[in-house]
């Protein structure tokens, strides 16, 4: 079996990151026009900044590395060091990112549970800081839509209106880590910039249900984005012929978002056919979007001995955590991968007694 087969033969669930580049982004790649970013003169990052922010109705738009770098470039925008940012328990920025926002923005997560990921006023209020000289003042308020780790739960755009709308009474800025918000958009058959529009910044990833390669973008006001450039270039994210890269986020921010509903219908497919599977406990109307995750506790066996089971029939996904498994659907798995993934699971959890 040649090394192609055998990729075909996997299945990879474990995150929408391993999508690979379609082959329309490899040709917008190979035949973009370039020039030195850092000079401002790449025509294709400006034709992607532009378009992005006007998906977004925002004036401006910088191209990022990565989703924790866009994350990182807000914080550190919103905020001064000794600030504190109001966040979900289990969200992507206290809990993937290295605690850049404490060792490079100089802040404190201050975090709430909420059900499914969805912060409501009330549960942030409490953790907003009194004004007093010896508390950490709140600097910032940071929601996750889609939530990652809650599987792809989609915030009510009248809660996100609602959140923004007070945090702005209360003076406080508030930024969106939609690192999957195409994904919440198309479950809620709206756009992007309805379901954006109250929030001061926006970071949204290229790189994962979209398909780019690399690249996530930052979207905002022109002054908020001249001071995130600014960052960028202080943390070493200054890039010079970078249109090579861009021509592929382009052609994932006009041709993908189309395509999400199908991992959609997969991810729920595949998360109403673990449901009849003895041992594994999963509400499967909560799969709206591209995640799924499902609790293993009643097989008696841990996430990761799943896992590794599963990644000796070509199946890969990730524990979560002890007890609870992640999978993720993207372009790259069809419906017959995802029988796949699903007959092995069946193997496995009917051979092994509870
Ligand atoms: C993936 C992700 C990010 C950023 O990811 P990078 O790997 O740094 O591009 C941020 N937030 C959420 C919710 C994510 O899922």
């Amino acid at each position: 079996m040649s090394s192609n087969d055998l990729a075909e033969k996997i299945v990879d669930l474990r995150s929408d990151t391993v999508t690979r580049p379609t082959p329309a982004m490899r040709r917008a790649m190979a035949e973009a026009e370039v020039g030195d970013d850092v000079y401002g003169e790449d025509p294709t990052v400006n034709r992607l900044e532009n378009r992005a922010a006007e998906i977004f109705g925002r004036e401006a738009a910088l191209f990022v590395p990565t989703g924790s770098m866009g994350n990182l470039l807000a914080i550190k925008t919103w905020t001064r060091p000794g600030m504190e940012v109001i966040c979900e328990r289990r969200a992507h920025i206290a809990n993937y990112e290295l605690a850049s926002i404490s060792a490079i923005a100089g802040c404190m997560p201050y975090t709430a549970p909420a059900p499914g990921g969805i912060l409501t006023w009330e549960l942030i209020e409490p953790l907003i800081r009194p004004n007093v000289y010896y508390y950490a003042q709140t600097g910032l308020i940071e929601l996750e839509n889609t939530s990652n780790m809650h599987g792809g739960t989609v915030y009510p755009p009248d809660v996100t209106d609602e959140i923004c709308e007070r945090a702005h009474a209360a003076g406080l800025p508030i930024h969106l880590d939609g690192a999957r918000i195409f994904n919440a958009a198309v479950a809620l058959g709206r756009d992007v910039s309805e379901i954006t529009r109250h929030f001061d910044s926006v970071m949204f990833c290229l790189s994962k249900g979209l398909g780019a390669p690399v690249g996530s973008m930052l979207v905002g006001s022109q002054e908020f984005i001249r001071k995130a450039r600014m960052s960028r270039k202080l943390l070493g994210g200054g890039m010079r012929q970078v249109g090579v890269l861009a021509a592929a986020g382009l052609v994932a921010l006009e041709e993908t978002p189309k395509l999400l509903h199908r991992d959609h219908e997969n991810a729920r497919y595949l998360a109403e056919s673990l449901a009849q599977i003895p041992g594994i406990s999963i509400d499967a109307k909560a799969a709206v979007t591209n995640i799924v995750i499902f609790s293993v506790a009643e097989t008696g066996l841990s996430a990761a001995t799943i896992c590794e089971e599963l990644a000796r029939q070509g199946i890969l996904c990730g524990p979560r955590d002890k007890f609870t498994i992640r999978m993720v659907t993207h372009y790259d798995v069809d419906r017959a991968g995802i029988d796949r993934a699903l007959a092995a699971m069946r193997a496995l959890l009917v051979k092994t007694p509870a």
